[in-house]
C-alpha cells in the first residue's frame, strides 16, 4: 500500500518515460521504463536456441554450426534477447549512461532465462580496474547484484582481470579470441574467503555474448581451478 503510494507520488514528481520511444509510463505499466509497444519489439530468445551457445533460430534438439566446430569450457550460455534495436539500447543506457534504473526491468526480462538461477553462484565478468574506474562501475556486477536479490542466489567475484585488453567491440572473431585469452585469473583472496564448493553451479554473468571468447576465457580459468559446472547467462546474444 505504502509502496504503491510512494510510486504514485514519485511518478507525479518525476514522470517515467519509455527508454525506447519516450512515451510517459503510468503506474499500470508492468515495466518501469519500457512501454508495451516497445516491449513487443524485443527479439526474445525463448524457443529454438542453441543449447550450447544460446544462438537464436536453431532447430530444437541440435547445436548450431559454430558449436559443432568448437569445444567450450562452459556447459552452456543462455541469452535473454538478440542484441539489436531496443535490446541494444538498454545495454548502452546501462553501460554508457549509468542506467542503473533499468536494472529492475532487466530482471523482469530475464524471468524465463533465470528459472534455475536460485541454486547458482553468480560470478560477474570483471572489468580491468582502469576501465571500471573510468566507468565508475562494472555493468556485470550490477546485473549480478540485482539478479541475486530477485532470485536469492549468491554473488561471488571469483575472477579478476590480470591484464588490460582492448575493447572487443569492432574486432573480428579471431582477434577477439586472441585479445581476451589469458586476461583473467582466479581471485585467490575471494576464493579463500568465500569457500565456494567446487561442485556448485557457477553462472558467469555478462551483458553481451558475441563469439563467446570472453566467457570462454573466464570459464577456462574456473575449470582449471576445479569448478565442475560452469555456465553463462548474458543479457544479449550478438
Ligand atoms: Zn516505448
Ligand atoms: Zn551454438
Amino acid at each position: 500500500m505504502m509502496r504503491g503510494m510512494g510510486r504514485q507520488l514519485l511518478d507525479s514528481l518525476f514522470p517515467r518515460a519509455c527508454v525506447g520511444c519516450g512515451s510517459a509510463l503510468g503506474k499500470e505499466s508492468a515495466y518501469d521504463y519500457i512501454c508495451p509497444d516497445c516491449l513487443r519489439e524485443i527479439d526474445w530468445i525463448r524457443n529454438h536456441f542453441c543449447p550450447r551457445c544460446g544462438a537464436p533460430d536453431v532447430e530444437n534438439g541440435t547445436i548450431c554450426d559454430e558449436c559443432g566446430k568448437k569445444t567450450f569450457s562452459f556447459r552452456r550460455n543462455r541469452s535473454i534477447y538478440v542484441y539489436s534495436g531496443l535490446g541494444r539500447r538498454i545495454i548502452h543506457e546501462l553501460k554508457y549512461r549509468n542506467g542503473r534504473h533499468l536494472l529492475p526491468d532487466i530482471g523482469r526480462m530475464g524471468r524465463e532465462a533465470c528459472l534455475d538461477l536460485h541454486a547458482a553462484v553468480l560470478v560477474p565478468v570483471p572489468l580491468h580496474w582502469w576501465r571500471q574506474w573510468l566507468r565508475g562501475f562494472n555493468q556485470s556486477e550490477l546485473i549480478c547484484g540485482h539478479l541475486a536479490k530477485i532470485y536469492g542466489c549468491e554473488v561471488c567475484p571469483l575472477l579478476r582481470r590480470s591484464r588490460h585488453t582492448r575493447r572487443q567491440f569492432g574486432l573480428g572473431s579471431r582477434a577477439r579470441w586472441k585479445n581476451v585469452g589469458n586476461a583473467f585469473q582466479i581471485n585467490g583472496r575471494i576464493l579463500r574467503k568465500m569457500k565456494v564448493a567446487k561442485d556448485r553451479k557457477i553462472t558467469l554473468v555478462d551483458d553481451i555474448f558475441t563469439t563467446g571468447a570472453t566467457i570462454e576465457a573466464c570459464a577456462k580459468v574456473l575449470a582449471a581451478a576445479g569448478f565442475e559446472h560452469v555456465e553463462a547467462l548474458t543479457l544479449a546474444r550478438a
